[in-house]
């Protein structure tokens, strides 16, 4: 636990791994000051033993939610009380927001990520090339599918990932769902509007690494999006604007799904300017 809570106070937190500075903590604290909140935002270390009486433990002592990460956003569904749409479609929770006596359990990584992209795009419509097929490519996958998507292709190394994002799409959505093997270059097709890097290659430290993508084949048409949070101007970012696309960056979308987060416990909408300078503090960038 990274602060001793005062009990006057609203609790909200994240459980997951220890981390030396958690991004999250720190965005959603410097949006909690900024708006003079008397909330908190607590880091606390909860073995996959513990969550059943960790989530216990978050009722009894009346936090108004929390975040899940790794390796808890599966597990944690059977101690919650209820799921939203998303999370249940995607079988995976970032999220728990206390509604009365409930705990229910959201996913806000789509939801972030479809924000912003709003602010470029309306996604109704549009085709997708989404790269990745794990926790971040799924959540984007079913929000957007959820957001009225006409077409999404998944582009990923492993097949069974791959094809198994592509099925939950295509059986529980009103959204043509394509699976392509990830091979070589990938060509970005003439009909596509959106191309997604939801992959973990750009993370930090592996600040050159390549999506293996054909940049010629990224029009100025084109919205490219990278989820990748740190560093934000990934190369992927970097060839997008160079080629004329717009662009959202992987800190948008973590800004934006704190936001979201930020609404369900505390009904305020927050500042993302506030939190995304945090972030580029702790990042910094
Ligand atoms: P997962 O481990 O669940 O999935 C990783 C994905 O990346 C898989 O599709 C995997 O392919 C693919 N991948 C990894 N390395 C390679 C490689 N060398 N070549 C090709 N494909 C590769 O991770 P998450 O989905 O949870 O997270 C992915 C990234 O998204 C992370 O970097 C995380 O920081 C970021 N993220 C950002 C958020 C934000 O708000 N900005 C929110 C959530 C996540 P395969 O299936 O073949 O293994």
């Amino acid at each position: 636990m990274s602060a001793a809570p005062n009990f006057k106070q609203e609790l909200t937190g994240v459980f997951g791994h220890p981390v030396a500075e958690n991004p999250s903590q720190a965005m959603v604290e410097a949006a909690y000051r900024h708006h003079g909140l008397d909330w908190r935002y607590l880091t606390l270390e909860v073995r996959p033993e513990d969550l059943a009486a960790a989530v216990a433990g978050a009722r009894a002592m009346g936090f108004a939610g929390f975040n899940c990460t790794i390796p808890h956003k599966v597990a944690v569904i059977e101690h919650l009380d209820g799921l939203g749409e998303s999370a249940a479609l995607m079988g995976a929770v970032n999220c728990v927001v206390r509604r009365g006596d409930q705990l229910i359990g959201e996913n806000t990584d789509g939801k972030g990520f479809v924000t912003s992209l709003r602010e470029l795009t309306d996604p109704a419509g549009k085709h997708l090339v989404l790269f990745g097929a794990g926790g971040a490519g799924r959540a984007i996958g079913v929000e957007m599918a959820l957001a009225g998507a006409r077409r999404i292709t998944v582009v990923n190394r492993t097949t069974e990932r791959g094809q198994a994002l592509v099925d939950l799409l295509n059986q529980r959505t009103s959204t043509e769902a394509e699976f392509r093997v990830w091979e070589g270059d990938h060509r970005i097709p003439e009909d596509a509007d959106i191309v997604v890097n939801a992959t973990s290659i750009g993370l930090y430290p592996d600040l050159d690494a390549r999506l293996a993508l054909d940049v010629d084949t990224l029009r100025p048409e084109l919205v490219v999006a990278d989820v990748i949070p740190n560093p934000p101007r990934t190369r992927l970012v970097r060839d997008a604007e160079e080629r004329g696309c717009r662009v959202i960056d992987g800190l948008g979308m973590l800004v934006a799904q704190g936001v979201i987060g930020i609404e369900f416990w505390t009904g305020t909408s927050p500042d993302p300017a506030a939190m995304r300078r945090a972030l580029e503090e702790v990042f910094g960038c």
